[in-house]
């Protein structure tokens, strides 16, 4: 099914031969976002909660209820359970340093996978450098699969966390790359040995419905602009019975309920971690993405569109010669995007070439470095669709690889 929203998008106007094909780095944004940022900046331009006057008591309201909308989208059960960060990079950063600090000790275990995210990745080998605890890792074989039974023997009594993407950048579903349900695996094996569960969202959120009361994680993170809202808008979900576990850890105004000479009482949850001047524009710009979401667009409409782009590609790609596609060749009912590299070319020149045909392409190791290590490649070529591709859009990048390697 065609979804009818590309006419919404000024991108598409101001660069009418571009195929743009990069929207798991970023998605474009409706026209609606992008007033709604400037009309934060002319009728609300002034700091929320700090001041009584009208003006500002409008900011609060209007950011707090971007944090309802944003709880009741991804089926928290409470507003509070939401901090707005600037990206998923600073979420995950966020519960190292304000959960991992106060809870990890020598000898504790942390399981983190090869195919992460750096942002998934690198704040937990410094946590566990930093607290003496031993890194676990969930293997990729090196066809980009994984085996679901490593769960059996990575978790034990000394499991505190597992930090865990819901949905590759560069290999696609988890369910597919290790089988149905291994989500759910992680976090059933989670619960057994009482260990936290934080799930990198940043390519799950964007493309199906996630309730986060039903997958039962402890702790969630994705970004606005990967699904139509501004970049510098992380959502950071904590859920509440874990709000007693964390510790400050960017100190300012804000955050804190009293303060003293020494002993500050601190303000719990979502507050103790946005310290400093909140900014509304860009909130409010992504509470009209949200809206925008859902007024126009149906989330099962949105995955079917976008995997059967990336199918189509999947099907077409392993044909061209010189292509290698990464990871399995299946597609899942919300796939959107896939990776490939040629044979003799450097994925940069690729996208380069392709860049020259105007086609916007991801190009280099889409930070997981350690990942395209293991496949034994430098780096790879990334497409990924939203539900304004076209069909045309995706024969233009298999027409033009096919070209490249005569
Ligand atoms: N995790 C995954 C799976 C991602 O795809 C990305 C963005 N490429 C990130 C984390 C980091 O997101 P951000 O740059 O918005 O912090």
């Amino acid at each position: 099914m065609n979804m009818n929203i590309r006419a919404d998008f000024p991108f598409f106007t101001m660069y009418p031969g571009i195929a743009y094909l990069d929207n798991a780095a970023s998605t474009q944004k409706p026209l609606a976002v992008i007033d709604a940022i400037q009309d934060a900046h002319v009728r609300l331009a002034v700091t929320p909660y700090r001041s009584i006057y009208t003006l500002a008591e409008r900011a609060t309201e209007e950011y707090e209820r971007a944090r309802a909308a944003t709880a009741s989208f991804i089926g928290a059960e409470h507003a509070d359970e939401i901090a707005f960060v600037k990206s998923t990079t600073e979420g995950i950063n966020a519960v190292a340093h304000a959960w991992g600090r106060a809870n990890i000790v020598p000898g504790d275990e942390i399981i983190v996978g090869e195919l992460e995210h750096h942002a998934n990745l690198l704040p937990w080998q410094y946590l566990a450098e930093e607290r003496g605890a031993i890194l676990k890792w969930i293997r990729v074989n090196f066809d980009g699969t994984i085996d679901p039974h490593v769960l059996d023997e990575l978790f034990t009594q000394r499991t505190k966390l597992i930090a865990i993407t819901g949905y590759s950048n560069v290999l696609g579903s988890l369910d597919d790359i290790a089988g149905k349900g291994f989500l759910k695996s992680v976090i059933a094996h989670a619960r057994r040995v009482g260990a936290r569960v934080l799930i990198d969202a940043a390519q799950l959120v964007p493309y199906q419905t996630v309730d986060v009361q039903k997958l039962g994680c402890d702790f969630l993170a994705f970004s606005s602009n990967k699904m139509l809202g501004p970049a510098g808008v992380g959502v950071l979900y904590i859920k509440r019975d874990r709000h007693d576990e964390l510790i400050p850890f960017m100190h300012g105004g804000g955050m804190v309920e009293s303060v003293g000479y020494k002993d500050n009482i601190y303000r719990p949850f979502p507050y103790m971690l946005e310290a400093g001047t909140q900014s509304v524009p860009l909130v409010m710009g992504w509470l009209a993405a949200l809206d925008y979401i859902n007024s126009n667009i149906d989330m099962k409409v949105l995955g079917s569109h976008c995997s059967r782009l990336t199918g189509y590609a999947k099907t077409e790609l392993p044909d061209i010669p010189r292509v290698q596609l990464l990871g399995p060749p299946e597609v899942s009912p919300h796939d959107h995007l896939c990776s490939f590299y040629v044979d003799g070319i450097h994925p940069h020149d690729v996208a380069a070439y392709l860049d020259n045909q105007g086609i916007c392409v991801r190009a280099g190791n889409h930070c997981a470095g350690l990942l395209h290590a293991k496949l034994g490649i430098p780096a790879s070529v990334r497409m990924s669709v939203y539900g304004y591709n076209t069909d045309t859009e995706v024969e233009r990048l298999i027409d033009s690889l096919k070209k490249l390697v005569v």
